[in-house]
């Protein structure tokens, strides 16, 4: 018999993964990926093999910092029929400083304790399951300090 003490754990899977890369198997925790293109010197968030800007091919994944500034957020009354958490939600977008923005849902936060030009910071939740029960792990902005306060 094989003696794997975590064998009943399946490992998480990222939903994206040329976006978020997943820092342990459980995927509680994780680096935002992009690109960045070594002829323009444009950067995209998520690994492309090709420059949005200039279609070059000549690219490299980087990783992206986990702290930005909330530059817009819009809050979602009405979600697509494909959304699985909360209405309302607050769908904010980030800029890291790689001058690269990350759009994704804003948790631990309601509406009105939120505002642009704050401090945002990359977190990971489980957004599903696969059809073999492995973890579907999501990426998520919370407000910097938010974890402590509550
Ligand atoms: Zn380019």
């Amino acid at each position: 018999m094989e003696d794997k003490p975590e064998s009943k754990a399946a490992a998480a899977v990222s939903v994206k993964p040329n976006m978020l890369r997943l820092a342990d198997k459980e995927g509680r925790s994780g680096v935002l990926l992009g690109t960045h293109c070594k002829r323009c010197g444009a950067r995209a968030a998520g690994s492309n093999r090709h420059c949005r800007n200039c279609a070059s091919s000549d690219t490299q994944t980087i990783e992206l910092s986990s702290r930005g500034v909330l530059v817009n957020y819009t809050v979602v009354h009405r979600a697509a029929s494909s959304w699985g958490g909360q209405v309302p939600y607050i769908l904010g977008e980030v800029e890291l400083p790689e001058r690269v923005v990350v759009t994704s849902e804003v948790v631990d936060a309601r509406p009105n304790e939120i505002h642009e030009g704050m401090q945002m910071e990359l977190t990971t939740r489980v957004g599903g399951r696969t059809e073999n029960g492995e973890p579907i792990v999501v990426y998520k902005w919370v407000p910097s300090g938010a974890k402590h306060e509550k």
